[in-house]
């Protein structure tokens, strides 16, 4: 089994692939997934009660996922808007969610060093730049929004072009927003470390196990969950498939799957870097519509993806659409205008399914008379949510009816909303990434906002 080409695999010692299930086993917890919701989900579990029984079922390897490919950014986003967070569950609700997901970022870091995992975690922040005045406006817009929903300026802020330069530039950046809620780390070290970290604690961890159904349970019966050569018998599963939990039985309408694609350069000289700043590792993006992200590796590269990748048809997930030759020239085309003195090859292309729940919101669902449990639905930003959504898991399966700051938080055991069916889904989603490229084609070609962005913004709202 090959490991996804990213470049963060091939910085890691691509170990053989662990056991695979052979026969039933009896535990506490399975866990069906080992990226990291599953995997820091099982390091929780077994951190609060060492002599839980549990066991991580992974159909590929740990960090196969999107959890060894992503962008590296642990930062404290979440992928509804503060607006709309306030508007479902009051502004309390959204104060006391923003402040634990800022603490989240470094409570990640620290766990990961507890547990002895060497990811290159560092915490220099994140800067979204703004390239022209109406990218600059926007982001000054989104400054005072954030003011009027609480946020103070140590949280987020507008920061001129002579300070911008002390941390990170760009050419032609006519300023940025500052957060210092992000870490940049390595993906795949983190996924792997992890895995590890589940064995010391006492975990099994099965590798090249694919789970083909989940059985509720049901009064004195068990849940079970059942591979092609082992049957687990549990009192609690917890799924944690994200892109991939659409192909699970009764599962299709769920969540979308949508593509990130990234590329990396090969390693840049200091005297490269000297011009560009970025000493201190903070992550990067722009003003734009369509999401671009990157980062300064811990070896000197530019690691830098974006979406843009079209929604499949009938949520289908394939390896083959981890590459689209399209995107990989639009990203490098992109960087190489926010960079124009790279002088340097595009060493390694990839991208995974991310997923998308219907209503925005991640969920974690505990059900403690089946036994089944979720979560996921991170739409991108699940390097720290997943940890937040790991620990909330392991409160509600380990203290039920105790409300915790994690089991608290509002979107926890929300209901679900399903997708709608095709072709409704292909047709909304698609057209939502075109006006999205259009929008940005149309800004950066005519320096003003097109009727596009409008509509984008309806399409985000329903
Ligand atoms: C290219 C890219 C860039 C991204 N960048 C960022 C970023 O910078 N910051 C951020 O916060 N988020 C980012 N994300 C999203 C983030 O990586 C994910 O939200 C997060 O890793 C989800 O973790 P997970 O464990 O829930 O899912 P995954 O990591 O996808 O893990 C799910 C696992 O389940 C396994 N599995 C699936 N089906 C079965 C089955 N039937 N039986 C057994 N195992 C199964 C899969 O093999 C997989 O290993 C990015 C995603 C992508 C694809």
């Amino acid at each position: 089994m090959q490991p996804p080409p990213s470049l963060w695999w091939s910085q890691i010692n691509a170990t053989s692939p662990r056991h695979s299930l052979r026969g039933d086993v009896d535990v506490d917890v399975a866990i069906v997934g080992g990226g990291y919701t599953g995997l820091w989900t099982a390091r929780e579990l077994l951190r609060r009660d060492p002599h839980l029984r549990i066991c991580v079922l992974e159909a590929r390897v740990c960090g196969f996922g999107a959890s060894g490919r992503n962008g590296g950014w642990a930062s404290a986003l979440f992928p509804v808007p503060a607006a709309s967070i306030v508007a479902t569950y009051g502004r309390d609700a959204y104060t006391r969610q923003r402040l634990l997901l800022q603490t989240a970022v470094a409570s990640l870091g620290a766990a990961a060093r507890d547990d002895g995992i060497e990811c290159d975690f560092a915490q220099g922040g994140t800067v979204s730049f703004a390239r022209s005045a109406l990218q600059e406006n926007r982001a000054r817009d989104a400054v005072a929004l954030a003011k009027s929903h609480g946020v103070s300026e140590d949280d987020l802020r507008w920061i001129e072009p002579t300070e911008l330069r002390e941390i990170a530039w760009l050419d032609g950046a006519r300023g940025a927003t500052y957060s210092p809620h992000c870490a940049r780390l390595q993906p795949a070290r983190l996924a792997r470390g992890l895995a590890e970290s589940v064995e010391r604690r006492g975990g099994r961890v099965y590798e090249n196990t694919p789970v083909t159904r989940i059985v509720r349970g049901q009064g004195s019966r068990r849940a079970q969950v059942l591979t092609a050569h082992g049957t687990v018998r549990t009192d609690f599963v917890v799924r944690a498939t994200e892109g991939f939990t659409p192909a699970l039985p009764g599962l299709r309408r769920h969540v979308v799957p949508l593509y990130s694609l990234m590329i990396a350069t090969a390693p840049l000289s200091e005297a490269w870097w000297a011009e560009y700043g970025f000493d201190t590792f903070p992550t990067f993006s722009d003003e734009r519509h369509l999401l671009i992200y990157g980062q300064r590796t811990s070896d000197n590269r530019l690691a830098f993806g974006g979406r843009g990748s079209p929604y499949h048809f009938g949520s289908t997930i394939e390896p083959r659409f981890d590459v689209n030759d399209h995107v990989f020239t639009h990203l490098n085309a992109s960087l190489r205008e926010l960079f124009p003195t790279l002088d340097v090859e595009v060493t390694h292309r990839w991208g995974g399914p991310l997923a998308m729940p219907r209503s925005k919101f991640p969920y974690v669902t505990v059900d403690h008379d089946s036994g089944v449990s979720a979560a996921g639905g991170y739409t991108g930003d699940g390097v720290t949510l997943s940890y937040v959504c790991a620990n909330a898991l392991a409160d509600l399966i380990l203290a039920p009816g105790v409300e915790t700051t994690f089991s608290s938080l509002p979107f926890v055991n929300s209901p679900a909303r399903r997708w709608e069916t095709e072709p409704f889904r292909w047709l909304g989603i698609n057209a939502g990434l075109a006006l999205a490229t259009w929008a940005d084609h149309h800004e950066s070609r005519w320096g003003r906002q097109s009727r596009a962005s409008a509509l984008l913004e309806r399409l985000m709202d329903m």
